[in-house]
């Protein structure tokens, strides 16, 4: 292969810069041209590719977002869009893509391959929901947004003594809300991976407060709904003045952690390494601290799980 391109798609991941970075500058180490398709799929069937040197990746590792925009594109679900995807592709010389987004992304990816077209997937979401990984490109980063939140709203709960609900982001994964959890001291933490029972999370919460706790703190992921539906159930079978805050979008932004920069510079590298060995088709991913790569459509066809260990941990500490 002598020219690849990359594109990011779906929701941006703090992280996705660098490893836009690693796959231009792997490419460029081993004398393949890399183009940059900007704006996704709609980007990638409009024919919005440009070349990338080294120097278009400088400067860029410490930024949030992509510097190759995002976008989300229905058209590219139908064989016309995909079509039009390859006409712009061969038009260039492109002979295989890196494609770094969430599972969305992926199934465009999967779509490419099998219509013969060499691809491979860089898992770039915050949301950690990705078979074939144990870590996405942006979660440590979310997390580390989350907790600093969790953090200062404790601050609060404390001086007027109240019980918080925090909605975070992770779609229809819990992963954020119980590594955020975990890592803030929440008491209770709900994600969609395990039912939740109002009567128990209020039993717990009135042991607390006999106890003598001066506030509580509960993580909702926004899979098990809102949060003010959550607040709302404490309040009616409790007195506990209850407040709730949506985290929203802050989490997906910011400067990536030193953990996903390293991510993202290994997963893009290896993304590289694997069109050159003629191998498309394939996700890569890091298990146990190794680089990894399967095959997409299975990837596709597998579920994400959560840590059952971890959450019992977390209700273990939160007694
Ligand atoms: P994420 O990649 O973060 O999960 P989305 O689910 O929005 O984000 O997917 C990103 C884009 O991937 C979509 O806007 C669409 O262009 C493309 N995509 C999603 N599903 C498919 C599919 N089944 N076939 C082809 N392309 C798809």
């Amino acid at each position: 292969m002598k020219k690849i391109g990359v594109l990011t798609s779906g929701g941006d991941a703090p992280g996705m810069n660098a490893a836009v970075r690693a796959v231009v500058r792997k490419a460029i180490y081993h004398e393949v041209e890399v183009f940059g398709i900007y704006h996704g799929y709609q980007g990638l069937m409009e024919g919005e590719i440009r070349p990338l040197e080294i120097g278009s990746v400088g400067d860029i590792i410490h930024r949030g977002g992509t510097i190759l925009h995002s976008a989300r594109c229905l058209e590219f679900k139908t064989e016309e869009g995909q079509l039009k995807g390859i006409e712009q592709l061969n038009k260039f010389g492109i002979e295989g893509l890196v494609i770094i987004g969430g599972d969305g992304s992926y199934r465009g990816a999967e779509a490419l391959t099998k219509r013969g077209y060499p691809c491979v997937g860089v898992p770039g979401t915050i949301d950690n929901d990705i078979p074939g990984t144990d870590f996405t490109i942006g979660f440590d980063t979310a997390l580390n947004t989350v907790i600093d939140a969790i953090d200062k709203i404790r601050d609060t709960a404390t001086s007027h003594e109240r019980t918080y609900v925090i909605e975070v982001m992770g779609r229809d994964a819990g992963d954020i809300a119980l590594w955020a959890g975990l890592a803030g001291g929440a008491e209770t933490i709900l994600t969609p991976e395990f039912k939740y029972d109002a009567d128990d999370l209020v039993t717990k919460l009135k042991r607390g407060h006999d106890r003598g706790k001066k506030h509580s703190i509960i993580v909702v992921a926004e899979g098990v709904g809102s949060a003010v539906d959550v607040a709302r159930q404490i309040e009616e079978l409790t007195e506990f003045e209850t407040r709730v805050t949506v985290l929203g979008h802050v989490q997906r932004g910011g400067s990536p952690s030193a953990s996903d920069r390293v991510l993202a510079s290994r997963l893009g590298a290896r993304a590289v390494e694997l069109l050159l060995e003629g191998k498309g088709g394939r996700a890569v991913g890091i298990e146990k601290n190794q680089l990894v790569d399967y095959d997409i459509v299975e990837v596709l066809e597998q579920k994400h799980t959560i840590d059952k260990k971890m959450f019992d941990l977390s209700a273990e500490l939160s007694i």
